[in-house]
């Protein structure tokens, strides 16, 4: 099937990567030059909202889908009513929008933080009233990383931070978590679903780090209460494809932060830790072949390549270390690739982090698995 993907970065070419020993073409529409994903398809170079480009890859494509949720509205609407644009378009509405995601999962009965619009100093305290300090004040929309948001403490913080931002905010209540996961469902044409294990993720910066999976002393309950709570936005949107929903755990129950209606950072273990990866899962959905129930044997981690790259040769030594790169020039606080680690117990894997770590210029201490 010829398959269109709106955006070439790295996780573009990672759908590619994994669609094309399926027997899928591509078409990848990116504006920027030598996109990550440029040489494993045609490319159309065009804004995401440019309707000659639009109609390109319309054309070139049975079915198209997204690397990123920004997609402009118009865009997915027009491509929608020419060929399946999968996951649908309504996903990708609520995840650029903080207020519609949080509204969804009180909807949902999908427990999340305490939230309230803030538009302007003057209705600050409304809001602060529904969440409680500490909160965090975030924008509402295109932020990412953890841009565009700040913690604050007292009502004074809250309006700086409102007056730093600007309008269109929302204010959250802080979580007092213990650790932050992540689920990744994916659910085909056909209505069938699968999991992947609930994964650790560690930040630093605002960006994600490492992960670790099957998150640290994962249970069975937990799982399904993953499962269950992305069951819901799945059913909801009469999802198909890859769907990642951000969580905290805190006090033992996983409160949701966001959704991710596409392949997710801290499902790239996958590749190397599941005898099927995400990527190869969301080609699967969105084309209509049947989706591969992921088995994972051992334990696994992922950690990011940001920035500058470690001695490749050396990392390439390390057993156990699966390295993959993007292709992207260097610049601070880029993601330039990541490394997976496998292993046959916890242990091992944790000895090759180590030694992963290790050669990672400036990275400061390891962010460590929760209980491995
Ligand atoms: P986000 O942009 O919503 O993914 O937030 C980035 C990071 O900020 C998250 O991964 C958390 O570490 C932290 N964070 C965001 N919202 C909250 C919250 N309501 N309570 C505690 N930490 C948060």
């Amino acid at each position: 099937m010829r398959v269109g993907i709106l955006g070439g970065g790295q996780l573009g070419r990672m759908l590619a990567l994994e669609g094309i020993p399926l027997g899928h073409r591509f078409a990848i529409l990116e504006p920027s030059p030598n996109p990550p994903a440029g040489g494993l398809g045609t490319v159309v170079a065009a804004a995401y909202d440019d309707m000659d480009g639009l109609a390109r890859i319309a054309a070139a494509a049975d079915v198209v889908t997204y690397e990123f949720e920004n997609v402009p509205a118009d865009s997915a609407a027009y491509l929608a009513a020419r060929l399946p644009a999968l996951p649908p378009p309504a996903a990708l509405e609520v995840a650029q929008d903080r207020m519609a995601e949080k509204t969804m999962f009180r909807e949902l009965g999908i427990p999340t933080a305490a939230f309230h619009p803030v538009d302007s100093v003057e209705c600050l305290e409304a809001a602060l009233a529904a969440t409680g300090l500490p909160a965090v004040i975030k924008t509402r929309r295109l932020g990412y990383d953890g841009k565009g948001q700040a913690v604050v403490r007292t009502g004074a913080e809250a309006a700086a931070a409102v007056v730093r931002l600007g309008s269109g905010l929302i204010a959250e209540r802080l979580v007092c978590f213990e650790r932050e996961l992540s689920v990744l469902a994916v659910a085909g044409r056909d209505g069938s679903r699968a999991f992947y294990p609930l994964t650790e993720n560690h930040h630093r910066g605002g960006i994600l780090s490492v992960s670790y999976a099957p998150a640290p002393g994962l249970t069975p309950v937990l799982q399904s209460e993953g499962e269950a709570l992305a069951a819901r936005v799945l059913d909801r949107f009469g999802y198909v494809g890859v769907l990642a929903i951000e969580l905290f755990e805190a006090g033992g129950r996983l409160v949701a932060n966001e959704i991710a209606p596409r392949v997710h950072n801290s499902g790239h273990w996958t590749l190397d830790g599941a005898d099927t990866s995400q990527f190869e899962n969301h080609i699967r959905a969105v084309t209509g072949m049947p989706l591969a129930r992921p088995r994972v044997p051992g334990p696994a981690a992922m950690i990011n390549l940001i920035g500058e790259l470690p001695d490749l040769g050396a990392l390439a030594g390390i057993p156990g270390a699966h390295l993959h790169l993007y292709d992207k020039a260097p610049r601070p606080g880029r993601k330039l690739g990541h490394v997976n680690v496998t292993g046959g117990d916890e242990a091992e894997v944790v000895g090759t982090v180590e030694r992963v770590w290790a050669l990672l210029p400036g990275e400061g201490e390891l962010p460590r698995a929760s209980g491995w």
